[in-house]
């Protein structure tokens, strides 16, 4: 007996010492640098964002900065109905470029994820078998890559704000603030996200009270604490799709069939539109026998009109069906009222910064700088922006009007909220946006429990 005890002692022992070398190799490892991949592929355009974080750091918050951001050359994706392989071969330059900045032993690690946002999620409604087509040839492009590819999805717009959320607050580690200082989420300083794209927009923000309406909830369990989010996402309402819903509805009210007034375009500016290009968007395809026949065209002619462009982008929105009630934006969605301070990025974050409205100016001053600016001629406007895009320049007016009507009337910031929006398009050297937030979820980066450094402080 006493010899098998010993026998037991001295293997115990043995685990013992291995396990204190292990531990100590552990230690002594120096940290690796790890990498991560992500293309946004948005209606209108697709950028790739290549992260970096030190693998010893992985459960804090913040360490994940961004290496790389590449623009893929040429349309969204869902431009590519008609020819899916042409998807796929957009993305190989950015594919290249992200080759070059990981490096050579590191990159079969490397997970990498596309998400797909609104431009598809419409092409999905309109041709499904289409979307398919496109998100396979991307995966076979992507798996011809020495990466860990994780797939090729559409994500719902739900999960765009809240990724968003969370990409914000993980760069500004609000998250692990909230451990530190021992205080609710919603008593801290937790933003929320504002995003406008070129066919949906989303807001998400934690409420005050408890939120009412749990289908508009997302739920996660962050670094030991528990944050209930509102999220919501509006598809038709990116600006894109807004300008050309906003033509429509001009068309359809018009006397005219031929030239059509358009009162946020600037004044000598016009653009003709064939009336076919309704038909290319879930948002505007309704039939109208007004817009017959489909294939004429029609010159928009602008006015340079700031109130006349505001009533005009009110009418985009069914304002009363929301009756009386106070919790609700428009078309009869719900939203508790917005509490907290927010950031505003991608085209709230655009359109602000060309007319120089990200400082923090008061309300009274967007309004009187906007209604300025929709009051410049077509060639006042092309001489004194030479650099800028002809494309984007007679829109500024109408996105920026529409900015206002979103923010104020349907999301219901007022004067003095107005001030707690934060119009920026990095957190650190960081972009912002939802990339990284799906990143982080997917690769399980974001602890449930408050990392153990931490821990003694949460209650
Ligand atoms: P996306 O992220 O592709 O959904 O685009 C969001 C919206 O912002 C689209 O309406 C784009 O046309 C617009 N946009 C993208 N980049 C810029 C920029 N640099 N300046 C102004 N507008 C932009």
């Amino acid at each position: 007996f006493t010899t098998t005890l010993l026998g037991v002692l001295v293997t115990l022992s043995i685990i013992a010492l291995v396990l204190s070398l292990v531990k100590i190799e552990d230690v002594a490892l120096p940290p690796t640098v790890k990498y991560g991949m992500v293309f946004d592929a948005g209606s209108s355009h697709t950028s790739l964002f290549v992260y970096e974080w030190d693998s010893d750091k992985e459960n804090d918050t913040g360490v994940v900065s961004q290496t790389l951001s590449c623009d893929v050359q040429g349309p969204g994706i869902s431009s590519y109905a008609n020819n899916p392989p042409k998807a796929g071969d957009s993305l190989r330059e950015c594919l290249d470029k992200a080759l070059k900045v990981v490096p050579a032993e590191k990159q079969r690690d490397v997970p990498a994820y596309l998400g797909a946002t609104a431009g598809m999620r419409l092409l999905r409604l309109q041709n499904s078998s289409a979307t398919d087509q496109i998100l396979a040839e991307i995966a076979k492009t992507m798996q011809e890559y020495p990466v860990a590819f994780h797939g090729a999805r559409i994500i719902t717009g739900e999960e765009e704000g809240a990724y968003g959320w969370i990409t914000i607050n993980y760069l500004l580690e609000s998250f692990t603030k909230v451990a530190h200082m021992w205080v609710r989420p919603e008593a801290a300083n937790i933003f929320g996200a504002l995003d406008l794209g070129g066919a949906s927009t989303q807001i998400s923000f934690i409420p005050k009270g408890s939120v009412i309406n749990w289908n508009e909830t997302s739920r996660f369990l962050l670094y030991g604490y528990n944050y209930n989010i509102y999220t919501h996402s509006y598809l038709c309402y990116g600006q894109n799709e807004m300008l050309k819903r906003l033509a429509k509805e001009l068309i359809l009210e018009s006397s005219s069939s031929t030239r059509v007034e358009h009162p946020c375009y600037p004044k000598d500016y016009n653009e003709t539109i064939s009336l076919s290009s309704f038909h290319t968007s879930p948002c505007t395809n309704a039939s109208d026998p007004r817009l017959s026949p489909s294939d004429r065209n029609v010159t928009l002619e602008g006015r340079g009109n700031a109130s006349g462009c505001l009533v005009a982008i009110r009418k985009l929105f069914n304002f009363s069906a929301c009756g009386q009630s106070q919790d609700c934006t428009f078309d009869g969605v719900y939203q508790p009222p917005i509490s907290g301070q927010f950031f505003a990025f991608s085209a709230f974050y655009y359109n602000f910064k060309f007319l120089n409205l990200t400082e923090g100016q008061p309300l009274a001053t967007v309004r009187e700088t906007i209604e300025r600016f929709c009051a410049r001629n077509w060639e006042d406007l092309s001489s004194s922006y030479p650099e800028e895009n002809p494309e984007r320049l007679p829109k500024y007016c109408a996105n920026a009007n529409y900015i206002l009507t979103l923010l104020l009337d349907a999301y219901k910031f007022n004067e003095s909220s107005w001030n707690n929006i934060f119009f920026q398009i990095k957190a650190g050297s960081a972009d912002v946006g939802w990339t990284l937030g799906y990143m982080l979820n997917l690769t399980n980066m974001i602890p449930a429990e408050a990392p153990a450094r931490l821990k003694g402080h949460a209650p």
